[in-house]
């Protein structure tokens, strides 16, 4: 088991922008055990599947790459199934293998790239659900202590694409590493089917009672169509969040767009989809340079083939003052910047 790190290490392999980097110094973890040796490194970054991630330049810190796998049933009761998963697991195969064993409840969220340790740090969610929804505890490992603490949902302070991890940069200033991750998968289970993709899919094969492999194969599906693979075009998925209004905001653009996609959320805000913004201001199918947005779905940012981290910024910043310009509203990265 290699703990000691290796020097100036090229991340391009390890992030699915294919963006050039390299990491002043590298460990990839396969057991929590290896992080006790670690203990005290300052400047860290956890990299799990790399595809939320902008690298901007090189990294003179420590990169821990997490590749710590396992998965099992650790519990249960006539309520639900307690599923664990370690961090370096991909996390399109645990839900698959999820399924697959007759514990359903993550299909919503099938193909989302990544790794299941990075899954809650910027609780990924997709077609109407949220990790958080079904997450029940994580381990972190603590640098600075050398100790292993548990973190309940509450702790995690989930909110919409954000956890504490991600919110106040713990993995970035690295002192926590999450290692493995609980979910609990209640046994009622009611299938998701309120967004159009799977509505659609469902009605074309005349399925009205839906199972849970039904649900995960309209969103695989959804996601093949709208979403170019990574391994052809580098990207990251969606790249901006999709932003909340105030009532009054929704309302005045309403007056001059009555087609704006507009989504009341519980706390009176009203969420935009990012996506038709973009659009809407002239950015779908743009390029600056070797980055654009894609031609298919505004939301992803593509690399076109040679592109440094300098050139995913400065689309980012054209991409806000474009639609900051057209309708007052200011769009945020989803991917964490390094
Ligand atoms: P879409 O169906 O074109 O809709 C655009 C946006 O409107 C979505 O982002 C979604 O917000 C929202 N929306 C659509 N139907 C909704 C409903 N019935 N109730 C509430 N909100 C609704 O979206 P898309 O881009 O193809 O994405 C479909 C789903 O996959 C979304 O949930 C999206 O977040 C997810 N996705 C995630 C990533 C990623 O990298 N993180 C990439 C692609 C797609 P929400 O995003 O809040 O759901």
């Amino acid at each position: 088991m290699l703990t000691e790190p290796q020097k100036n290490v090229s991340l391009a392999p390890f992030n699915s922008l294919a963006l050039p980097a390299l990491a002043g110094r590298y460990v990839r973890v396969t057991a929590s055990e290896q992080l006790m040796a670690l203990t005290g490194t300052r400047r860290c970054f956890v990299l799990g599947g790399g595809s939320n991630l902008v690298l901007t330049g090189d990294f003179d810190g420590l990169v821990l790459h997490m590749a710590i796998s396992g998965r099992a049933l650790i519990g249960e009761d006539a309520h639900a199934w307690r599923v664990r998963a370690g961090a370096g697991e991909n996390w399109h195969d645990f839900v698959q293998w999820t399924l697959a064993q007759g514990w359903p409840g993550l299909e919503n969220l099938s193909l989302i790239p990544g790794t299941a340790g990075a899954a809650p740090v910027q609780n990924i969610g997709a077609y109407g659900l949220e990790v958080a929804e079904r997450f029940l505890w994580l381990t972190a490992f603590d640098l600075q202590t050398g100790k292993s603490a548990r973190f309940e949902r509450e702790d995690c302070r989930f909110g919409y694409r954000d956890s504490v991890f991600k919110r106040e940069g713990w993995h970035l200033n690295g002192r926590y590493v999450i290692t493995e991750i609980v979910f609990e998968l209640p046994k009622r289970w009611t299938p998701l089917t309120g967004y159009a993709d799977i509505g659609e899919w469902l009605a074309a094969r005349r399925i009205s009672t839906p199972s849970p492999g039904n649900v995960a194969d309209a969103v695989i599906s959804a996601r093949r169509r709208k979403l170019p693979d990574p391994a052809r075009l580098p990207n990251v998925g969606s790249f901006f969040q999709n932003p909340a209004v105030d009532e009054t905001k929704a309302v005045e653009l309403l007056e001059l767009y009555p087609d704006l996609p507009r989504y009341p959320q519980p706390d009176g805000r009203v969420k935009l989809s990012a996506g038709w913004l973009i659009e809407r201001a002239g950015w779908k199918g743009k390029r600056i340079g070797p980055v654009g947005m894609y031609e298919k779905h505004a939301l992803v940012l593509v690399n076109h083939g040679g592109a440094r981290g300098l050139d995913v910024v400065a689309l980012t910043r054209a991409v806000q003052s474009g639609v900051s310009e057209k309708f007052g509203v200011e769009l945020q990265p989803e991917p964490v910047f390094l």
